[in-house]
């Protein structure tokens, strides 16, 4: 067993945990990551952007109103104030990084997305910013004298003092071996959980590890039942399935049916860029009955907006789909989780010596469904501020604690069977309709999983009580509200909207 000293472990190497890592100097930080940071994170898949007021005529008030209108009176006001105030900072700190982002003449050059107003959402290099972003952050952590990056540890499980201090992390090297982690403070920045759906958008590093672990240490969790799926995902049965951006649909890009007709129009005033969760609804209750739905993008494929859109132009190319001509199957998919760690304004969780930021926090900025491209910015804006907070707590003389209790935990991987097995099970009662029917068995079928788990399989445990948790988050809220639509509770009940 090999151990590891540190200040300040940073769990997690995407926009979250790098901006962290990079505020926090002079702490001296040890950013690990499960994979390679460049292809095994959501920043790095990210296409549409990163939202900001930066307009002529948008104000902060402006994206504020259309954040919370998304979020379905779940919001929590101040927090999406601080970080929508940031975000003129933020940009200007990528920009010093040397992130391209997109301009024209005029200035910005900005797009509009599904629930903002008006063009908000700044993109890099077209469609392919999370990784313009993720590399000009890297390249950044990479030269800084105060960061240490290790790629393909993957984290297991947190150590804690005899007081209750976290106070690191036990995890596997490459190789496998057992890792021992210590440090002064620890942050989680581990992403999101849409790979324990069957049908998400996310790469293998979202499972969910990071809040999980943050729950089994008993850290307060919020907002699980809030999973918000991706209405225009390439139906081609990969995994995960490649996503066309809400971008296409804001250049003129429509949804169709099997018979070839527009449907959104039906169903919401804004079409097409109705709220997500509206235009996910929609396009799932057709994919369940078996009917395909259909994104034509001719209109913008065949102009010359065409090259803002890259990455959904290889995707469409890479399975034989040419969607200058055709359109294009797609279906609804897991994409981001809303609920996540409970942190106050500097990303502190409740449990002493222990951080969150990025998409596994909760800071209620996004409430019941988030509002395109905003959680780029919040993964941003919020490791910043993570960062800075540990900054001003630096103090050499405070010793690193290395007493924790229990041993190495055991090194059992989930067996694939285990993971489809959970997969399958929340895909068939947490999707875009839900009904507590459902969840009711889906609650059963996961405790007869968790008794068939063998007792040293600690990942996959973790991993089956966070899908208990939010089955459970699920039963409880007898409403409909944002991502969180019960078919047997169809209306949001006023009683339980953030005041
Ligand atoms: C396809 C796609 C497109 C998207 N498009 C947009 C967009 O246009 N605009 C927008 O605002 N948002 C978008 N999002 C969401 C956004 O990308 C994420 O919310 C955001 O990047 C999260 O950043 P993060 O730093 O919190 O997590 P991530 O970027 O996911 O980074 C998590 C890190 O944690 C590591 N990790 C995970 N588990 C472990 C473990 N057990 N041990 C060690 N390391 C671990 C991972 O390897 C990774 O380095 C998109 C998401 C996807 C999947």
């Amino acid at each position: 067993m090999r151990t590891i000293e540190t200040d300040v472990l940073v769990i997690g190497a995407g926009a979250a945990g790098l901006c962290a890592a990079l505020s926090a100097e002079p702490r001296r930080v040890l950013v690990v990551s499960a994979g390679d940071p460049r292809v095994a994170s959501s920043t790095a898949l990210a296409q549409g952007g990163l939202a900001a007021p930066l307009g002529e005529g948008d104000s902060i008030e402006a994206q504020m109103a259309d954040t919370l209108e998304a979020g379905c009176h779940a919001s929590e006001r101040r927090a999406a104030l601080r970080v929508i105030r940031a975000a003129g900072d933020a940009v200007s700190f990528l920009c010093d990084l040397g992130v391209p982002f997109d301009r024209d003449t005029a200035g910005w050059r900005l797009h509009r997305e599904a629930g903002h107003s008006r063009a908000r959402v700044l993109h890099a290099h077209g469609d392919r910013t999370g990784e313009a972003i993720l590399a000009a952050l890297l390249a950044a952590a990479v030269r800084a004298a105060h960061i240490e990056i290790l790629c393909g540890v993957s984290v297991l499980t947190l150590r804690e003092s005899g007081e209750g201090r976290i106070c690191g992390a036990w995890g596997a090297d490459p190789a496998g071996g057992a890792l021992r982690i210590e440090a002064r403070d620890t942050v989680i920045a581990t992403g999101g959980l849409g790979r324990l759906f069957p049908f998400t958008t996310n790469g293998e590093s979202a499972q969910g590890d990071g809040l999980a672990m943050a729950l089994g240490h008993g850290a307060r969790v919020a907002g699980l039942e809030f999973i918000q799926f991706h209405p225009t995902a390439l139906a081609t049965g990969e995994d995960p399935v490649p996503l066309l951006t809400e971008a296409l649909r804001g250049a003129g890009a429509v949804l169709l049916d099997a018979e070839g007709r527009r449907f959104m129009r039906e169903l919401h005033p804004l079409a097409e860029l109705a709220p997500r969760d509206v235009v996910a609804r929609a396009v799932w209750s057709r994919r369940v009955r078996g009917e395909a739905v259909w994104l034509d993008a001719t209109p913008v494929f065949r102009c010359e907006r065409a090259e803002e859109f890259p990455a959904a132009l290889a995707a469409c190319r890479a399975h034989g789909i040419d969607p200058a001509r055709e359109p294009i199957p797609v279906t609804a998919a897991a994409h981001y989780h809303m609920g996540g760690i409970v942190v106050d304004v500097l990303g502190r969780s409740g449990r002493a010596g222990l951080w969150a930021c990025g998409e596994v926090a909760w800071t209620g900025m996004h409430g019941a469904n988030r509002l395109a491209s905003n959680s780029l910015l919040e993964a941003v804006v919020c490791g910043r501020t993570v960062g800075h907070a540990l900054a001003r707590e630096h103090d050499p003389m405070r010793h690193v604690c290395v007493r924790s209790h229990g041993d190495a935990p055991p090194m059992v991987q989930p067996t694939a069977t285990d993971g489809h097995r959970l997969r399958a099970i929340l895909g068939r009662c947490m999707g875009p309709l839900r009904h507590g029917r459902d969840l009711e068995q889906g609650e059963r079928e996961l405790l007869a999983l968790g008794s068939s788990l063998a007792p040293e399989a600690l990942i996959a445990r973790r991993r089956l009580e966070l899908a208990l948790a939010m089955v459970r988050a699920a039963l409880d809220r007898r409403e409909s509200r944002g991502a969180h639509w019960r078919e047997d509770y169809p209306r949001r009940d006023p009683a339980r909207d953030t005041r």
